[in-house]
């Protein structure tokens, strides 16, 4: 079994989209896929939640755009437009919805190019210890949602399951709310499953080649890694290189999974190894 990530620099239109189906064509075992918001809606999100009056029009405009894009008809346009509402009174609720109608319009497309799947709920799975959109992960009961989950997997051999990153919630008693991982927090989602699944490897797809020694957009000079253990990924990532999550290394590190950096746009490149 693998984790595939899907940032939102990768998925940032409906051009962009329509390559997702190819490529996990290309990976037949077990994948869990695992998906930001489109593009920067998180961003968008952020400064809607900031408001006085929430207002999410300029999000309807962003998610038609794309869904037009996709040819998805009227009714399913609409259909998908009334999901944009949070959960709870949360900030992380807000936020929330980026990854919540990304991962709807997403899986619909998939169904479409008949690529079976579960569409599974991050938020229902993925737990944490506190509230808020920086939130700490509550890895027993993360654990423990999973088991079930875990089950179906390996009994079913050519499963997908698609699922988002950095949204997760926190409950005690009777009381839930949504919490996130903090911001760019989806590759620490990839980390975590692949942690409690012990995968093969996960894989994050980016809109570079693969780590660089320093921003290949600034200084031509820059050199890409092909390869780096964790404790040079650690370093690197916990000092400004902003390619790969800081807190991605450690889970993967724990189990010994190797993580793969890839180019979304090119992806028979070999990209950046960790292990
Ligand atoms: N969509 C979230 C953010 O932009 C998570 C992520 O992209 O990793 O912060
Ligand atoms: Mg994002």
């Amino acid at each position: 079994m693998k984790v595939l990530k899907f940032g939102g620099g990768c998925l940032k239109d409906a051009e962009a989209i329509k390559k997702l189906p190819n490529i996990l064509k290309k990976y037949e075992n077990n994948i869990i896929v695992v998906i930001s918001a489109f593009g920067k809606l998180t961003n968008l999100l952020e400064d809607i939640s900031s408001k006085r009056t929430v207002d999410f029009s300029r999000l309807h405009v962003v998610f038609t755009n794309i869904m037009k894009g996709l040819s998805f008809d009227k009714k399913n346009i609409l259909k998908i437009l009334n999901l944009i509402k949070p959960l709870d009174n949360s900030n992380a609720a807000i936020l929330a919805i980026g990854e919540l109608i990304s991962s709807q319009i997403l899986s619909y497309y998939l169904h479409k190019h008949l690529i079976s799947h579960t569409l599974c709920n991050a938020t229902g799975i993925i737990k944490t210890s506190n509230k808020g959109i920086s939130a700490s992960v509550d890895w027993e009961e993360t654990n423990h949602r999973l088991e079930g989950i875990k089950d179906k997997i390996a009994k079913d051999n050519n499963s997908i399951v698609l699922t988002q990153g950095f949204i997760a919630s926190y409950s005690r008693g009777k009381e839930c709310e949504i919490s996130c991982l903090g911001r760019e927090g989806s590759d620490y989602s990839a980390a975590i499953l692949g942690n409690i699944f012990n995968v093969e490897e996960v894989v994050l797809f980016k809109d570079v080649d693969g780590i660089y020694s320093s921003d290949p957009k600034k200084n031509k000079q820059a050199k890409l890694f092909h390869t780096l253990s964790y404790n040079q990924a650690f370093d690197l990532c916990n000092n400004g290189n902003t390619v790969v999550h800081p807190k991605t290394i450690k889970p993967l590190k724990e189990k010994k999974i190797p993580l793969v950096i890839k180019n979304f746009n090119n992806i028979d490149l070999p990209g950046t190894v960790i292990s």
